[in-house]
């Protein structure tokens, strides 16, 4: 399932141009919600619980070009709430196409038989339908038995007509891996053009985790990679100056800043290096002991 060239040529000069440009930070995506409101009603989503005045509300055409010509970003994710029940997705997602940017168009999918002569198939649409697991895992998942039938239903339709569809599926704690690897297969077979998951890599995170030492748990925090340091008290910031990732990160940043002549980077090289060693052997001499 791969990223159509013209997305990743597009990317790759659009990185570029920033590169040249001098930019440390731009946007690569707009995550745009046009609107709260949904036809699903799922539990634990943190939409639909707002006030009707809120789910009442919608973006309008024009917000919705201005923001994306003030974010310059290449790609728009569309999600919600659920976009297909704005009046003007349509003319949205034209316009963003007339700009040459990509669009994903995230839905439920529960309208997208009604509404999908309204759109054309074109290089950078991809429609992302929500599918969180098979039949059972989807339905118990949003609440509503039959939703999964009528997802699948409007992948098959989407890909008869031409359009990109791909699936986007969240994962929650407890999935059984061997029933999510098959669901996956499954829609391999069906001829999605992607998937994107979430919610599944915390679960893998929290699962490599959960055994190791609380020591092991805190070096990542403390060094920096998930929160600059800079914003701890000074006695953390101390004791995350002896964390060796907190080295690593530093020479990451920099390296990633375009600058590979900082005392960080020749500093972490040597350090990880020496630490490196130190833990291979260390590893290599643990493994021979308790297989003897
Ligand atoms: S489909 Fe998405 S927006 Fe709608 S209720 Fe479910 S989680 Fe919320």
């Amino acid at each position: 399932m791969p990223v159509p060239v013209s997305q990743m040529w597009t990317v790759a000069t659009y990185v570029l141009k920033q590169k040249l440009m001098g930019r440390k930070r731009y946007p690569f995506v707009l995550m745009l919600e046009p609107l709260f409101r949904c036809n699903l009603a799922c539990a634990g989503c943190g939409k639909i619980d707002y006030p009707d005045e809120i789910l009442n509300q919608r973006m309008s055409y024009q917000q919705c070009m201005d923001a994306i010509d003030e974010c310059g970003a290449p790609a728009v994710s569309i999600a919600g709430g659920e976009p297909l029940l704005h009046r003007d997705m349509a003319k949205i997602v034209e316009g963003y196409i007339a700009r040459d940017k990509f669009v994903i168009l995230c839905t439920n999918a529960l309208l997208l038989a009604k509404k999908i002569d309204q759109y054309k198939p074109h290089p950078n649409f991809t429609w992302s339908i929500h599918l969180d697991g098979d039949k059972g895992m989807h339905d118990k998942s949003v609440c509503q038995d039959g939703t999964y039938d009528r997802a699948i239903a409007a992948i098959k339709l989407a890909k008869s007509k031409g359009f990109r569809t791909q699936i986007n599926c969240t994962l929650f704690d407890g999935t059984d891996p061997e029933r999510t690897a098959k669901f996956f297969d499954e829609m391999m077979a069906m001829g999605v053009d992607g998937m994107t998951d979430s919610q599944a890599r915390r679960e893998q995170v929290l699962t490599v985790l959960q055994p190791a030492p609380a020591l092991l748990r805190l070096a990542p925090l403390l060094s920096g990679i998930l929160l600059p340091m800079t914003y701890a008290p000074h006695w953390l910031q101390t004791v995350a100056k002896w964390n060796p990732f907190s080295w690593a990160v530093d020479a990451t940043r920099a390296l990633f800043a375009s600058n590979p002549a900082d005392a960080s980077v020749w500093k972490a090289l040597i350090i990880m290096t020496v630490l490196t060693l130190a833990a291979v052997t260390w590893a290599a001499r643990y493994f021979a002991k308790s297989v003897r």
